[in-house]
């Protein structure tokens, strides 16, 4: 049994933490206290105790125009005091239609329409449903759903079937639908592995092949090469097979381009997109489509409708979130935080590549990460993480590694100094006597 939570002490709301909350990928054991952040601006979040913590993964690599951006909380504010929801089946508004309108605006022209949803995992989801009900539609038996090795898409079901079956998912296998999975150029040679698509695709009963453009990321910021994934795209194409871009974290500008799809020369069919959508402010997800891909749905036959939908579908606050962080992105000041961030990321990357502890680095406009040697595979569970999470804090900055994979993904109004804070926690790190 609970108790209200009146106005309490920092210590009396951990206790109450402990006692009541259930965080995210947090054992319910042997975990520190959670850090209680009382407020939070720009780059920096405020902790009840005084401490300020440097925001260098965009809590989550959500954020994108720092933490209590004015532009977007007076939208939101706004927004509030006129509406705040409405059931989006038989009724609409305008946040929602400006919002597809700036989505179409900027994805690539064989986009055509934007269905809601609250976050990445749903995002994917209505992905998979609107690829697989596509074919059903048709009549057309294709059930079959390619996949990246290494890939993540979220913690639903159908996310965790698509995704790497990993320690994680472990305890649903069982539940997962089957996928084949393509490795990446980087085990195989990439020759071999389009051959092995092709081997697959020209089956004909394969429905989608869905895939993080050009850069994985809880797979520890892998990249790989967009002409590879062209000519995969491209023999999806020839063969009928619906092409899904998990944009959730490539999205909004964190490549350098608004999307990554724009390094690509074959469109994708569908893009997933969340995260940075709404700055980083309120939850929403955002799945789009060819207008060929609708078609198979324009039918008198109410079966045929896609029925799929959330009690909070283009929540108002949340589009108008989105509304306001999208006038940002587009504004020359952002493109210049972005190109900021990115060079100084290309000399920081030239500074570090040479250290001896470190085995690799991986560099993609706002996108860094830095994989240290390690003696242990490379994996979620690594021991690493163990050590050099709290390291970091120690030092005043927020980096929450993969593994062995050290990754920057900043707000991009982050400051030249708040960099070099990033830089020197690192450096401090490689030069410390700890191993990972
Ligand atoms: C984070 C992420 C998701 C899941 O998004 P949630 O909002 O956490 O459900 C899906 N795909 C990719 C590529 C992601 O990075």
């Amino acid at each position: 049994m609970g108790e209200r939570v009146e106005e309490k002490s920092g210590i009396d709301l951990l206790t109450k933490d402990r006692q009541y909350v259930w965080h995210p990928f947090t054992p319910l054991v042997g975990s520190e206290d959670n850090l209680l952040v009382s407020s939070a601006k720009g780059a920096k979040l405020h902790l009840e105790d005084g401490r300020v913590i440097i925001d260098a993964i965009a809590s989550w690599w959500v954020n994108l125009h720092g933490h209590a951006n004015p532009h977007i909380a007076r939208a939101i504010a706004r927004q509030a005091q006129s509406l705040e929801h409405v059931m989006f089946a038989g009724f609409t508004h305008e946040p929602a239609i400006q919002l597809a309108g700036n989505l179409l605006s900027v994805l690539p022209d064989n986009q055509d329409k934007v269905f809601f949803s609250d976050n990445g995992s749903t995002s994917v989801e209505v992905a998979l449903k609107m690829a697989l009900q596509f074919w059903h539609n048709r009549r057309q038996s294709r059930n079959r759903i390619i996949a990246l090795d290494g890939g993540y898409h979220g913690d639903t079901f159908g996310a965790m079937a698509v995704g790497e079956r990993g320690p994680f998912t472990k305890p649903f296998w069982p539940y997962l639908f089957e996928v084949e999975y393509i490795g990446l150029p980087s085990e195989k040679e990439p020759e071999e592995l389009i051959a092995e698509f092709e081997g697959l695709v020209e089956k004909g009963d394969v429905a989608a092949f869905i895939f993080e453009p050009i850069i994985q990321g809880a797979a520890g910021m892998r990249q790989y090469s967009s002409a590879w994934l062209d000519n995969l795209i491209s023999s999806a194409r020839a063969n009928d097979v619906i092409c899904i871009a998990d944009e959730v974290m490539t999205g909004f500008g964190r490549t350098g381009r608004f999307f990554a799809s724009d390094f690509l020369r074959n469109k994708p069919d569908i893009f997933c997109l969340s995260k940075g959508i709404t700055g980083g402010s309120l939850p929403l997800g955002a799945t789009s489509c060819t207008r060929d891909i609708q078609q198979a749905y324009h039918h008198q036959d109410l079966h045929k409708t896609f029925f799929h939908g959330h009690s909070y579908t283009a929540n108002p606050l949340a589009c108008a979130a989105a509304n306001a962080s999208f006038d940002l992105l587009i504004s020359p000041e952002c493109q210049r935080d972005i190109d900021r961030v990115s060079a100084s990321f290309a000399n920081f990357k030239k500074t570090v590549q040479a250290h001896d502890r470190v085995q690799s680095v991986t560099h993609m406009g706002a996108i860094l990460a830095i994989e240290f040697k390690s003696n242990q595979q490379t994996s979620y569970i690594n021991e690493a993480r163990h050590e050099l999470y709290p390291f970091f804090l120690s030092k005043g900055v927020l980096l929450r590694p993969l593994g062995n994979i050290v990754y920057i993904i900043p707000p991009y109004v982050i400051s030249d100094e708040e960099l070099s804070l990033v830089y020197n926690a690192i450096q401090d790190y490689l030069d410390s006597s700890q191993q990972v």
